[in-house]
């Protein structure tokens, strides 16, 4: 049987052998199927997160690529990322507290019995938060983070408040003089406009604000985005290159990979021309 999934003019389908989990949450549809090929598949209604397989590299280029550009990344914010993987990677670095803020709860549980190989949740330097970014972000204090990441699903009623200016505004006044933000931006093979507006929408208040590139095989099409916006620190130009080669356990990520990230097509160059800011 297969796993199939709609992203605009592309529909993607993945050879799975059944589905093992479903529940609807009461913010969700839950869902694990299980692929001889890629392992344990999350999808979030109806939309595939990752597989066994291939998490580990969304999970770490969502996670150092900030973490290596900042000088001395100490207090963190992952907003979304209830399936640990994140956090995972974030806590490979030498930070001092990591905040995980997840609105659903269902999904903390599900990923800990059928993700356990992808979650870490017995670091002391991690408190996990169920509760939604908006509201978390909206109570936290002034310039007390230095990066926030936000790892959630795609926009849709449920994350459509992580995707507009006022949380961007926030995260602004959140992060300290020299922070960043790293956050899912579709993809500008698949959905320029999309791109475009988040891209533009995040790096408003932000001097830098560039897309960078990883590719996951339960995406539909594969080549998919994620935008850092920086205050401060570039990502190219600052990346701090003993840290990013000297890490322990990452098995895509490297100081090479993380500059190609940012190399952009000159068809796209001339899509974001005026909307990022290199
Ligand atoms: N890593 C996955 C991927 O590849 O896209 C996505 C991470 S995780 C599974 C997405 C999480 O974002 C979900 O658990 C969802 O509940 C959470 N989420 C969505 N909207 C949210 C919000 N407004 N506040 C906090 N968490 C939210």
């Amino acid at each position: 049987m297969y796993f199939e999934e709609e992203q605009g003019f592309m529909k993607q389908s993945l050879k799975v052998e059944e589905k093992i989990f479903e529940t609807k949450s009461d913010y969700q549809k839950i869902e694990v199927y299980k692929s001889k090929d890629l392992g344990n598949i999350l999808v979030l209604d109806s939309n595939a997160m990752f597989s066994e397989k291939d998490e580990f590299i969304y999970h770490e280029m969502l996670s150092h690529v900030p973490m290596c550009t900042h000088i001395e990344p100490k207090n963190i914010l992952i907003i979304g990322g209830g399936d640990g993987g994140v956090a995972r990677e974030v806590l490979r670095h030498d930070c001092t507290k990591v905040d995980l803020v997840e609105i659903d709860e269902e999904v903390i549980k599900v990923c800990k019995e059928y993700f356990a190989s992808v979650g870490t949740w017995d670091d002391d330097r991690l408190s996990v938060t169920v509760k939604g970014g908006m509201e978390f972000i909206s109570q936290a204090e002034d310039k007390s983070y230095d990066i926030v990441l936000v790892d959630t699903t795609d926009p849709s009623e449920l994350s459509g408040e992580l995707f507009d200016g006022a949380f961007y505004a926030q995260v602004n006044r959140v992060l300290k003089d020299d922070g960043l933000i790293a956050l899912q931006g579709g993809s500008y093979w698949m959905d320029i406009k999309t791109h475009k507006r988040i891209l533009e929408t995040s790096g408003r208040l932000f001097d830098i604000a560039m897309p960078y590139r990883y590719e996951m095989y339960t995406y539909p099409g594969v080549n998919w985005n994620f935008i850092l916006a920086s205050k401060k620190y570039h990502p190219t130009a600052d990346i701090n290159l003993q840290r990013a080669d000297l890490l322990e356990g990452c098995k895509y990520y490297t100081s090479d990979i993380h500059k190609a990230s940012f190399t952009v097509p000159k068809f796209i160059k001339k899509e974001l021309l005026g909307i990022a800011k290199n």
